[in-house]
């Protein structure tokens, strides 16, 4: 991922990135796909210095060149944000975090990030239902205690 960009508005901070990717296949057939521009795509990220970071992703659209494929056209995929996610990944997982290890409110976190609360939970909620499905997670505890926050 390369940064394009980086600017101050009010409020935030604003970074234009994109990939350099020049070569991939359908994913239905497989074929080398034909690039077909660019679009682009807007997620909230972790915070920088306590200001909120909006990333600018100047996501690749791809074509298959096979008239008889059912894909037309489609997105590139890289790990900085899934397919329709509000925040990138990284910003799922300092929220995630946050809420866990520190004294702070999902309210907070979305004031953080930029977003709106019921973005921030679903995101934060989506991760920490993952986190707790791990069955290795309470590996290794000899004593279990209650926080009155946790
Ligand atoms: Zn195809």
């Amino acid at each position: 991922m390369h940064v394009l960009k980086a600017a101050h508005e009010p409020g935030r901070v604003v970074v234009t990135v994109e990939t350099d990717q020049v070569l991939t296949g359908c994913p239905a057939c497989g074929v080398v796909a034909v690039g077909h521009g660019r679009r682009e795509h807007r997620r909230a990220d972790a915070p920088l210095f306590g200001t909120p970071v909006l990333v600018v992703w100047r996501k690749r659209t791809w074509c298959c060149p096979d008239p008889g494929c059912p894909v037309v056209t489609f997105s590139e995929v890289h790990d900085l944000a899934a397919a329709r996610a509000k925040l990138t990944g990284r910003a799922i997982c300092w929220a995630t975090d946050a809420l866990v290890m520190d004294d702070t409110t999902v309210a907070a976190l979305a004031r953080h990030l930029g977003v709106d609360w019921h973005t921030c939970w679903d995101a934060i909620e989506t991760e920490a239902t993952i986190r707790l499905a791990d069955s290795d997670r309470p590996a290794g505890v000899a004593t279990l205690g209650v926080d009155e926050h946790i």
